[in-house]
């Protein structure tokens, strides 16, 4: 007789040790490895502690690169020697959590995201799918986000690494659509497809047409107006045309906070637009949609909640460290049906581990994925919405004020005006050319950069070279955009003298 086996003994029979000693990558020594964990621990919480101390970027040392310059260890180094190198790249950063770093569109993050941190690389967890208990944290996060912009409870969502891939992902739905989704199988096959948007657009939205096979000729760039909004007048005869010429217009991309100068496209008279001609309306939300938090930004968001998808970022305006994105799709069927594969080896199941269906795999194209949503659940559990909200109306004071001070002396120029948390000006010296004044704003930034002072960046606006100064930081304080005013000065000074 065979004998009964009960799932106690075989929990049991698992957990007794065998007595053979094996080889695994656990520490062999586990209380020196929480010696050496937590000195790392201290580390980064002065990191941390210390982030509006000091300079704002350090350039990486010769020495510093050349330190990882050695070949791949055939015998591992150990974890000492791994965590002392680890240790040596913190001084090194981008600079983004100092108060006077202004460049491109940065989140400062938060100490409290590293806890988050840790616990998830401790638990480790595969969210493609599967009932486990980091899913949940995930869910919640998706009907945080339908709620925060009034998307139906329909709506689909999928935590992504950012408004690049999130945008890939939404395009892909409204192109597939657009084709009845044969186009999964067929492709394209000779659809002339053809989207909308501003001169003042991202570019993640070009090579999402770009990866998409539609090409990113096809990606229309329309006017803007003297507040960097997209002209919407020429969006409808641009449409008008293009279905003059027999092409197939299928998707609007409006924005809400361009990357130059912050601008918020009249996402109401694009839906307007989008419903009259059935085209899908895309909003890049990617720093400026979570100003739905801010009582100074929400009225002029009101439009967002007719997109038919939108992309945006945790990790700008809401400081969540990197990276952490979502895409939010009205349409959870168009979301699925252009992204679900089910495979025998993914079937989902109704007990057991393979429950929890619907899985994220089939919305997006990553099977694997990290537990980003413990870090962006924490960021909004600790802070709540409010904080976060106000810590946004301050930088866009803080810009108002930049402007302000630029307004205020002869030898600048306001060269956008401030529609949210971007300022963007120049420096005029007497008598330089166009060009000249181009190349002295270029060096001027990139001598603020190496001074360590501040760390704006620059574009080009109406073919203007500008400082641009953006402040997704809930660490700047007004007294950062006076040093930023001088530190300028005294570089400006020092050119003109020795030029
Ligand atoms: C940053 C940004 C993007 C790209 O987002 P990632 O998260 O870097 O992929 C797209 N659009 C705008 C307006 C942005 O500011």
């Amino acid at each position: 007789m065979t004998e009964h086996v009960s799932p106690a003994s075989i929990a049991y029979v698992l957990s007794e040790p065998d007595g053979l000693s094996r080889d695994t990558l656990d520490p062999n020594d586990w209380t020196a490895f929480r010696f050496l964990a937590r000195q790392m621990l201290e580390a980064s919480i002065d990191k941390m502690q210390s982030a509006s101390q000091g300079r704002v970027w350090t350039e990486p040392t010769p020495a510093l690169k050349q330190s990882f310059e050695f070949a791949i260890p055939k015998q591992g180094r150990g974890g000492a020697a791994t965590q002392a190198q680890i240790e040596s790249l913190l001084p090194y950063g981008v600079g983004n959590a100092h108060p006077r770093f202004f460049g491109w569109v940065h989140g400062s993050g938060t100490p409290s995201n590293l806890i988050a941190d840790i616990a998830a690389a401790a638990i480790n967890a595969n969210l493609g799918g599967r009932d486990h208990g980091a899913m949940y944290v995930e869910k919640q996060v998706v009907r945080w986000c339908r709620e925060l912009f009034e998307f139906p409870e329909t709506a689909s969502g999928l935590v992504v690494s950012g408004t690049s891939i999130a945008t890939l992902i939404a395009l892909k739905a409204a192109r597939d659509r657009q084709l009845q989704f044969a186009s999964r199988k067929a492709g394209i096959n000779g659809a002339r497809l053809v989207g909308y948007t501003s001169t003042q657009t991202h570019s993640c939205v070009a090579r999402a047409f770009d990866i998409l096979g539609l090409g990113s000729d096809s990606l229309r760039s329309i006017a803007v107006n003297e507040r960097f909004e997209i002209d919407t007048d020429a969006l409808r005869v641009a449409i008008a045309a293009d279905q003059a010429a027999g092409l197939q217009p299928f998707v609007i991309v409006g924005t809400t906070g361009t990357v130059n100068v912050g601008s918020i496209d009249d996402i109401s008279t694009l839906a307007d637009i989008a419903a009259k001609e059935n085209l899908w309306l895309h909003v890049d939300g990617a720093f400026g949609a979570v100003g739905v938090l801010s009582e100074r930004l929400k009225p002029r968001l009101t439009g967002l909640k007719r997109a038919d998808s939108l992309a945006f970022d945790f990790h700008k305006w809401l400081h969540v460290n990197y990276d952490a994105g979502f895409v939010l799709i009205r349409s959870e069927e168009a979301h699925r049906k252009a992204f679900s594969e089910r495979p025998d080896y993914l079937k989902g199941a109704q007990r057991g581990l393979a429950a929890g269906n619907p899985w994220p795999v089939e919305y997006g194209p990553e099977l694997s994925r990290g537990f980003r949503s413990l870090k962006i659940w924490a960021q909004l559990s600790e802070h709540g919405t409010d904080k976060l909200g106000a810590m946004m109306t301050q930088n866009c004071e803080q810009a108002a004020y930049l402007a302000g001070l630029v307004q205020a002396q002869d030898t600048l120029q306001l060269l956008a005006p401030v529609a949210t948390n971007i300022c963007c000006f120049r420096y005029v010296a007497p008598d330089q050319s166009e060009q000249e004044l181009d190349a002295f704003n270029n060096e001027i930034v990139i001598q603020l950069q190496l001074s360590g002072i501040a760390a704006p960046s620059t574009t080009v606006l109406l073919g203007v070279t500008a400082i641009r100064v953006n402040i997704t930081n809930h660490r700047t304080h007004k007294s950062d955009l006076d040093i930023l005013i001088n530190a300028i000065n005294e570089i400006a000074s020092d050119l003109l003298r020795n030029c």
